[in-house]
């Protein structure tokens, strides 16, 4: 087994795991590899590996991987291209045309660019609004205060599919404190599930914090390190 393969196997048990840990469906959690930075063998791999969900943050570099597997097909596996980084205004059409997900929409103006942009013949792009959920100033992500408008904004959009929420915490270690910033992100969920009964994904989590927001209600836990880094001399370490 390669080294990939192996490390996505072991981010599926710890999946299993911690869902089981809380009483939780391990179904109810998707895998997203975070693929920004990896080399197109290093996502083929992944791929071989029944890894179908790739997330990526720089507009240029994931259209290019995109290219890259839909002019080398392998077998009949298509795979999904989530974009997950800071999104500007002069990038949206990008997105728009070539990916299938995007985590990062935080105001209207982003949401009504990609709505309009959205070619026709794709189906439509599924879309989460990320939260600012610790505060940060420099951050992006709507405040807690601003989300209700603005889901009651984006959700009319056509060629949009609004799915729910996203958020990237500020850097805690202690698994406490991250399990308090999880769960205010999973009460604003529920609370807007009431309103929009059809969302069902709650995108939290990486590798570092993936245990607590499990427990906390995450639907999709993003991976980078996790399931890339022993790779491409970062490091020689055997875990
Ligand atoms: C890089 C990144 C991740 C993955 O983080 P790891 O610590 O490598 O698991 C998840 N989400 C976003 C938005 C990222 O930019």
């Amino acid at each position: 087994m390669n080294a990939i393969k192996q490390n996505i196997q072991n981010v599926k048990e710890r999946i299993l795991s911690d869902a089981q840990n809380c009483g939780r469906s391990p179904k109810e959690i998707q895998l997203l590899a975070v693929s920004k930075t990896r080399s197109v063998k290093l996502i083929t791999e992944a791929i071989q590996a029944g890894q179908y969900a790739f997330g990526e943050n720089y507009v240029q570099e994931g259209i290019e991987k995109i290219h890259y597997f839909s002019k080398n097909r392998m077998g009949n596996i298509k795979p999904q291209w989530h974009f997950i980084g800071p999104l500007q205004s002069n990038k949206t059409r990008s997105v728009a045309e070539y990916f299938d997900w995007c985590h990062t929409v935080d105001r209207f103006k982003l949401a009504e660019r990609l709505s309009a942009q959205r070619p026709s013949n794709l189906p439509d792009l599924n879309v989460l609004i990320q939260v600012n959920i610790s505060k940060e100033k420099t951050k992006s992500g709507v405040m807690l205060s601003e989300l209700f408008d603005l889901a009651s904004l984006i959700s009319p959009l056509p060629k949009l599919k609004l799915c729910g929420l996203m958020a990237i915490p500020a850097l805690i270690k202690d698994y406490h404190q991250q399990l308090v910033v999880f769960e205010e992100m999973h009460s604003a969920f529920l609370e807007l599930k009431k309103e929009y009964p059809e969302w069902d994904i709650l995108s939290l989590g990486m590798t570092n914090d993936m245990t607590a927001a499990i427990h906390a209600g995450s639907t999709l836990v993003r991976i980078g390190e996790g399931i890339f880094s022993h790779f491409e001399g970062k490091m020689n370490e055997t875990s």
